[in-house]
């Protein structure tokens, strides 16, 4: 089946000297994988929307079997993030979660859509912490993959989540204990655990109940900026079951900066 579509390169592969396997995310069509014939040659017209991280307009045709771009339109290239290696790994980080979150032939319009919007700010709003964008882009996926985390009842009694300056979080429960609870807490009944702060809290709740476009309009200290960042993160490893290369890569250039 052809199919004419807007959507993102998320992984290339080289194939010989001149062409690209490309998997291209997508509003209507999920995770599509198109063969790019010619696309390493300066003189192909399709060479520039075939790269990683640029948002086009692809028309795509089948072709022995398989997809093969036919034309390629970029629409955004997001220049602002394509010279600093901190963001730059931090797209890739994005990038190689959304190739395990995201399935074909599905409907994957939110994931794309916040992928565009963190790109975005990657590129354009160098006034936002880089940790909010990545917290911001974790847990915003898991609410998009039904993990959204509860924060109105205890996961042990149900009952109203009242607690005083911080309490525990469960990763494996997607939720905290109540105040009550937390007095009698025994680590072995919620082993993907950390102590998380009113704050970290309030933060979350945030970022899960705003709409993409505000997400990361929210104002958080450099200390509590650290505790989110990292539930967030720990948050995505356990649900998606992953460990990520780009993570360790992402970390070690901040690291190597001297950067937080
Ligand atoms: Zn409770």
């Amino acid at each position: 089946m052809d199919i004419t579509t807007e959507g993102i390169v998320i992984r290339e592969t080289l194939q010989g000297e001149n062409d690209k396997l490309l998997t291209i995310l997508t509003p209507q069509h999920g995770k599509v994988t198109a063969f790019a014939k010619g696309v390493k040659k300066i003189s192909s017209k399709n060479a520039p929307a075939c790269q990683l991280f640029v948002f086009s307009e692809y028309e795509l045709i089948e072709k022995f079997g398989r997809l093969t771009v036919k034309t390629a339109v970029s629409k955004e290239l997001f220049y602002g993030m394509r010279s600093d290696m901190t963001r730059y790994s931090l797209a890739c980080y994005f990038a190689e979660v959304l190739n395990r979150t995201c399935v074909e032939n599905d409907n994957e319009t939110e994931a794309l859509r916040l992928f565009l919007n963190c790109l975005y700010a990657l590129s354009n709003k160098k006034e936002i912490k880089l940790s909010l964008i990545k917290s911001a882009f974790e847990l915003k996926l898991m609410c998009i993959n039904g993990f959204m985390p509860d924060f109105d009842n205890c996961i042990s009694c149900s009952r109203n989540a009242d607690y005083k300056s911080s309490t525990l979080f469960s990763f494996e429960e997607s939720g905290i204990l109540c105040s009550s609870c937390l007095e009698k807490f025994n680590k072995s009944s919620f082993p993907y655990s950390c102590t998380i702060s009113e704050q970290v809290v309030d933060a979350m709740k945030y970022i899960c109940m705003s709409q993409q476009a505000k997400m990361l309009m929210y104002n958080i200290s450099d200390s509590d900026i650290k505790e989110l960042s990292f539930i967030c993160e720990n948050y995505l490893i356990h649900k998606t079951e992953k460990t990520y290369e780009t993570l360790k890569i992402y970390k070690s250039i901040l690291n190597s900066l001297g950067e937080k």
